[in-house]
């Protein structure tokens, strides 16, 4: 599958590489199209908002930006270590990810 990507929306990645390497967070967004995922805390940059209703002085907020999902490793829920992931079908044909580290079915 082309868009088919090793993370997903609420899993817990650590960063491989760039300013926040060695951090980990949990993925906010995915953007499959860009193979790019939003991660909490990672990538920040700074924004200029513009004035809204809410906010009507507008200024300068900071946001997560998207990084590549090649700089990611996906941390596996059951043994919490950043590991790689093979896929699989399940007895109901579902598409599963396996972390190669223990084993298990991570979904
Ligand atoms: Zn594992």
């Amino acid at each position: 599958m082309a868009n088919s990507m090793h993370v997903k929306k609420g899993d817990t990645v650590k960063v491989l590489s760039g300013k926040d390497k060695g951090k980990q967070g949990k993925v906010l967004r995915s953007v499959p199209a860009k193979q790019r995922v939003v991660v909490e805390k990672v990538n920040m940059i700074k924004k200029a908002m513009r004035p809204t209703q809410q906010n009507p002085q507008g200024g300068i907020t900071t946001m997560e930006a998207p990084i590549h999902v090649s700089n990611v490793m996906l941390v596996c829920p059951k043994c919490s270590t950043p590991t790689r992931v093979s896929h699989k079908r399940d007895e109901n044909g579902r598409k599963v990810r396996v972390c190669k580290k223990c084993n298990k079915d991570i979904d």
